[in-house]
């Protein structure tokens, strides 16, 4: 197979040690979704080039492809996020982030509405915009709705009440019941006030750069992020790594 170079932005997810000096990149590109990138002598030099291939950094990438394999030809920083090193609540909510992007991204894809969600709450914590929790939960509920699991928040499943006081909220099939059919609401539904709804609704069907403008207080905002976090769990294979890391200092 032909050896071809190709360009595309991209984040690094995931940094390990190759070799005596390589290192093996996660990469989510606009263009190609998850890819998996060799950066050769990347261990050793310290320089520009490889700043743009350290964890977190989101770079213009020239890549060499031979099939689904890549190697770094050159790489071009376009935000390092220097700011989410300095704190240890923003670097564990940024590999979180990072993992879950692994997780839910397509492989050799296009994944720019992916690409978009990180870039755009990697930049919210780094600058403390919103609290890491409230990005955590924004960040949850609009990845898997991006990416193939839209809960169904438009109406109660049983008697179609469109706006109820109080409602459950199914992790496990993403459907709402409201306070009046309580009565047929499964164990593993959850609580779910009229502001916390609200919330969800906007975060579900609200464009890309309005998805953070709200706020939310008291059980209202407990039970958004419950629901946000159960709601991913139901849909990832296996618990994330980083998430109980990321709990503990929380
Ligand atoms: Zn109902």
């Amino acid at each position: 197979m032909a050896n071809s170079l190709i360009t595309t932005t991209g984040l690094i997810l995931k940094e390990i040690d190759y070799k005596e000096s390589d290192k093996l990149l996660t990469v989510l590109t606009k263009d190609l979704g998850v890819i998996f990138v060799r950066a050769r002598g990347a261990k050793r030099t310290k320089n520009k080039a490889s700043a743009a291939t350290g964890l977190f950094a989101y770079s213009n990438l020239s890549l060499f492809r031979m099939g689904d394999k890549f190697t770094v030809d050159s790489a071009d920083s376009i935000d390092l996020f220097f700011g989410l090193h300095s704190d240890i609540v923003k670097i564990s909510l940024a590999a979180y982030i990072c993992e879950l992007c692994s997780v839910f991204s397509p492989e050799l894809e296009p994944a720019e509405q992916q690409l978009r969600l990180a870039l755009n709450t990697l930049h919210l914590l780094e600058k403390d915009k919103r609290s890491p929790l409230l990005l955590k939960s924004i960040f949850e509920l609009r990845l898997t709705s991006i990416s193939g699991f839209l809960p169904d928040l438009t109406s109660c499943t049983n008697c179609d009440e469109e706006n109820p006081s109080l409602g459950f909220f199914s992790p496990s099939d993403g459907t709402l019941l409201c306070g009046d059919c309580a009565s047929i609401r499964r164990k593993d539904d959850l609580p779910l006030s009229n502001a916390a709804l609200t919330a969800m609704r906007h975060v579900i069907y609200s464009p890309d750069e309005k998805i953070y403008n709200f706020n939310l207080s008291g059980d209202s905002q407990t039970q958004f992020f419950n629901a946000c976090e159960k709601n991913l769990l139901y849909y990832s294979e296996k618990t994330p790594v980083s998430l109980s890391f990321l709990k503990s200092i929380l």
